[in-house]
């Protein structure tokens, strides 16, 4: 497979989970790429758009007044019929018959095994890191992350505040799919007494109860908890944890809500920047390729390397996060 290659057509799509900045990032693809003099096609509905031939010619003015917008101007869509060999071999057909010598792709790792999948097909790709779970191994950074945590902190805030009015266990619920890091920011972020993750969670609820009785006994009129939706199970979590410690206990899934917005000035920066550099990588022929941001710089990996990462939640940083919440 090689991998570069004379880029003149490219097509951009958003897939799996919307997230704030998105749109900041189509922008960015398709402003870059025509300055470099490539034709652009949005892709309705993600996957399922490209095999249904959801095409629309951008321009310049195809992307204004969106960098402020939440969600995709492009929709975006889960598409089984893609992860078939067969779709991902029609959606290659599709590509060529339209003269599309490149996707870029707008989403988390599922939405980045497709990519892989096309690329086997003989399209070139670039990935891009839209999710607001943060769970996308070779970067630090993934659009949409900052304006969710921001979100859900906002909402946190207020629930503390009844809570402590009321002298409260609050139980909120976070997004974050598998991965806890909504999660511990913001549990770190609202002075939470317990952070729930999926990466450490013992399912020893009784540490929980215990930390609640010796709360109360030091004079603290509340106690918040952050669980993250890979644990889930908030509502009957609540009512064990009233039944075992006499304390009004109550649960709120703030759910949706975190994925909606308008983005952050970060979200809008950083997507602006990776956008721009996928459509810079393509022009300089670079292909199969995804962007990151690690160690202080925006970078790109080989998107198949790029797969094959692992991270994980850092010890130090949930050992604060437990110390802080004392
Ligand atoms: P988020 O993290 O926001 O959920 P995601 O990109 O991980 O985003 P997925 O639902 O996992 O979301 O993937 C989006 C789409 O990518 C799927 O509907 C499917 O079309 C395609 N896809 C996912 N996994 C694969 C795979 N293994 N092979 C081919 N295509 C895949």
């Amino acid at each position: 497979m090689p991998k570069t290659k004379t880029i003149k057509k490219i097509a951009v799509l958003t897939s799996g989970g919307d997230s704030p900045g998105m749109n900041a990032a189509i922008r960015a693809v398709t402003r870059k790429a025509i300055v470099n003099g490539m034709e652009v096609v949005g892709v309705q509905k993600g996957y399922q758009g490209l095999l249904e031939e959801e095409f629309i010619d951008f321009s310049m003015r195809s992307v204004s007044d969106t960098i402020q917008r939440g969600g995709t101007i492009l929709r975006t869509a889960r598409s089984e019929e893609f992860k078939s060999d067969e779709g991902k071999k029609k959606a290659a057909e599709i590509c060529r018959e339209y003269k599309i010598d490149a996707v870029v792709v707008i989403g988390g790792d599922g939405s980045y095994k497709g990519a892989l999948g096309l690329s086997h097909e003989g399209i070139a790709v670039m990935g891009l890191p839209g999710t607001i779970d943060l769970d996308i191994a070779c970067t630090d950074y993934t659009i949409g992350f900052d304006t969710a945590v921001n979100t859900a902190l906002e909402a946190i805030d207020k629930i503390r505040d009844t809570s402590t009015s009321h002298e409260r266990c609050s139980i909120v619920e976070v997004m974050g799919r598998n991965a806890g890091y909504i999660a511990l920011w913001c549990g770190v972020a609202s002075g939470a007494e317990d952070i729930l993750i999926p990466e450490k969670y013992t399912y020893d609820e009784q540490d929980i109860i215990n930390h609640i009785i010796e709360s109360r006994k030091i004079g603290k009129t509340h106690h918040l908890i952050i669980n993250a939706e890979g644990i889930g199970h908030s509502t009957s979590m609540a009512r064990r944890i009233e039944a075992a410690t006499g304390m009004e206990t109550r649960a709120t899934i703030l759910g949706y809500m975190q994925r909606g917005g308008s983005p952050t000035c970060k979200d809008r920066y950083y997507a602006s920047i990776m956008g721009a550099m996928a459509s810079d990588l393509l022009y300089e022929g670079k292909i199969n390729r995804v962007i990151g941001y690690r160690n202080g710089e925006f970078t790109d990996f080989d998107i198949d390397e790029a797969l094959s990462m692992t991270k994980s939640i850092s010890e130090y940083q949930y050992d604060i996060a437990r110390v802080l919440a004392h």
